[in-house]
């Protein structure tokens, strides 16, 4: 396994901001490294406003990045450093959100009038679990890609989900790094059948 692999896991912790969990109305959770008092209120605010039905977006800032997704009357916001690839935030999330619909009954949750957040305060216990866990729990994998712009052989993070919920083979992957972007072709072994260079503009 190659160092980057093993890094971005071991210090998993210190390389994520935050994850929020809110309904439209109300940040029901949210989970901050140990000593970290920054608030990222306005991050999920705006992120509140894009939020589409089970679709990823992703948001570059400066030197740190965005994931969030909507799923039901939830919305789902991780904030990390730009160590951290989005395929794994991604992953991380989904994993997030499976365990917080196995462990409350979030409909109900929230037909009551007045929701008290203090119900998911314990959340925060099995979410530092499951961080300082993960790479156990096998959602992630890494393929290795020669990038030809900068001659390279890149590890990159493809969550097994991904793959394994496609329809079609190989399943393309955009990888957007340094300033420029190589498109991948991933077969459903998790093996490259092939890399372009891309133009991309945003
Ligand atoms: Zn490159």
């Amino acid at each position: 396994m190659d160092e980057i692999f093993k890094s971005s896991f071991s210090n998993l912790k210190e390389n994520l901001n935050f994850i929020n969990i809110s309904s439209k109305n109300m940040t029901l959770f949210e989970w901050k490294p140990p000593r970290s008092f920054r608030s990222y209120i306005l991050d999920v605010n705006f992120v509140k406003e894009y939020a589409t039905d089970s679709i990823f977006f992703h948001l570059h800032k400066g030197n740190s990045k965005l994931v969030h997704i909507k799923k039901g009357d939830l919305i789902y916001t991780i904030g990390a450093n730009n160590n951290i690839q989005y395929q794994l935030l991604e992953a991380i999330i989904e994993y997030v959100d499976y365990k917080f619909n196995d462990i409350y009954d979030i409909k109900v949750i929230l037909s009551f009038e007045n929701v008290s957040t203090n119900i998911f305060r314990n959340f925060s216990s099995i979410v530092d679990e499951l961080l300082g866990d993960f790479r156990k729990l096998d959602l992630v994998k890494t393929i290795n890609a020669r990038c030809r712009v900068c001659n390279k052989i890149l590890p990159i993070f493809v969550k097994k989900s991904f793959i394994e919920n496609s329809e079609d083979f190989p399943v393309p992957l955009v990888y957007s790094h340094k300033g420029h972007a190589i498109l991948l072709f991933i077969d459903r072994n998790f093996d490259v059948r092939g890399v372009e260079l891309v133009n991309t503009t945003a």
